[in-house]
């Protein structure tokens, strides 16, 4: 792996150097004449997906920080990108949990085909009766005397599983332990026998996410992620890398959900209304204050790993979201009434741009539930941010068998 100083004459020098690479690479790869697929595999080959991986694993063992500069320099370049947004489980949470804790051959395996994007991954922790409280989850591991495992369950709001290859997965393996111990982290190919995926249809129209039933499916152990009984710990590392991917995402201003209110505003002076003005005004600047905060949660995330800061992020960037988008519908008047499309889709998140403003006030209804619950945002922020006293939990001690369902 590489060195590098740390110190700001350091990473300028490590900055201006990798610059030079990413140069270097593009002028060896033209990507309008390579094929996009070898193009992305090349890039990963060279080093130059997430700078921050270790080498051989598609980085540099650089500073995180660094990899706006390659970022940059790739899209200036007009190549292709690895359509981030289709694989967000398999990039955002199953990349650093791999990361953390599978095997060199499984990471050597796993992620270059996830970075580039022809394995999509999907994220089986929900259940029908386990979803803030994850760990009370009830679809089972057993051990079979050979070592492979058998799971029997049902998972529920699994985003991408219609497009998934591979899939993150928590289980129960001990029933008798208490619920926070007795669980046990795999990771699945989503066309393993036994795997059945089922869409659910969403307030949007669209069915994004799915149920999952999981019957007899037998996982190697080699495919286990952790200690048997550490699950808890995995999926921790999963759930913070989640919150961030999903509030910590910089963008360019105005590119969240004000930038539609913004441009509305600006280019139809009949529909403004004085009493507007200044909540118009007021969500610019949270917007742009929420992007600013972001950027630095990235900055830290560089000296180390996510934080409960993330629980921050991601808690006012739903309610600004929801705000914003209801907001723009008040700006429209009658013409928000109106709805774009109401078929079924069974869209990958590729691309939201083109939906219509009913879609996109609808659609962040979910902001405030997916990747943990706004209430469950702020106890993580009282409890680990702010030192407040921790909830009390009655069913912290006795064994998950004895818990009443
Ligand atoms: C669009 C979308 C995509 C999703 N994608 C995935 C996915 O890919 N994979 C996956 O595994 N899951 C996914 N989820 C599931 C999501 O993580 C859960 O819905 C979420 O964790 C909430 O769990 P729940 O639905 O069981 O609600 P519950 O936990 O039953 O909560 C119901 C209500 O009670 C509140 N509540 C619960 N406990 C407390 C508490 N201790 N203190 C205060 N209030 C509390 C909640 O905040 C909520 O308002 C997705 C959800 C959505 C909406």
């Amino acid at each position: 792996m590489s060195t590098q100083s740390t110190t700001p004459a350091g990473l300028d020098q490590t900055a201006a150097k990798l610059k030079e690479e990413v140069r270097d690479f593009l002028a060896n790869h033209d990507h309008t004449k390579m094929d996009r697929l070898e193009f992305l595999r090349a890039r990963y080959d060279a080093g130059l997906a997430w700078v921050n991986f270790p080498e051989g694993l598609g980085g540099k063992g650089l500073d995180r920080s660094l990899q706006g500069i390659v970022a940059d320099e790739f899209a200036a370049s007009g190549a292709p990108d690895n359509k981030p947004s289709l694989n967000v489980i398999g990039l955002g949470m199953a990349a650093p949990t791999l990361l953390k804790y599978a095997t060199p051959q499984q990471l050597k395996d796993r992620l270059r085909p996830m970075w580039t994007g022809e394995e999509i991954w999907c994220q089986l922790f929900s259940e029908p009766g386990a979803g803030s409280d994850l760990a009370g989850l009830a679809t089972s591991a057993v051990q079979q005397p050979g070592g492979d495992w058998v799971i029997n369950g049902q998972k529920v709001w699994t985003s991408l599983a219609h497009e998934a290859n591979w899939a993150i997965l928590v289980t129960r393996s001990d029933p008798s332990a208490v619920k926070h111990r007795g669980m046990t982290y795999f990771f699945v190919r989503m066309d393993t026998p036994g795997v059945d995926v089922r869409p659910l249809r969403q307030i949007t129209g669209e069915a994004e996410f799915n149920e999952v039933f999981l019957d007899d499916v037998h996982i190697p152990d080699e495919q286990r992620l952790g200690e048997v009984g550490a699950g808890w710990a995995v999926a921790q590392t999963t759930l913070m890398n989640e919150r961030v991917a999903i509030g910590g995402r910089s963008m360019p201003r105005e590119g969240g959900a004000i930038g539609p209110l913004a441009h509305r505003w600006r280019n139809h002076p009949e529909s403004r209304d004085p009493a507007l003005h200044d909540t118009v005004l007021n969500y610019w600047v949270q917007a742009e204050a929420l992007r600013l905060t972001s950027v630095r949660l990235g900055q830290q995330l560089a000296a180390g790993q996510p934080g409960p800061e993330g629980s921050g992020v991601k808690l006012a960037y739903s309610t600004l979201a929801q705000e914003t988008y209801g907001l723009e519908l008040e700006v429209l008047g009658e013409a928000a009434l109106r709805y774009d499309d109401y078929s079924m889709g069974r869209p990958n998140m590729e691309d939201r741009g083109g939906r219509g403003p009913g879609f996109r006030f609808l659609r962040s209804k979910a902001n405030s539930i997916e990747g943990g619950t706004s209430e469950i945002m702020r106890n993580i922020i009282s409890e680990r941010v702010l030192g407040l006293p921790p909830e009390y939990r009655v069913d912290k001690d006795l064994p998950w068998k004895d818990l009443a369902r």
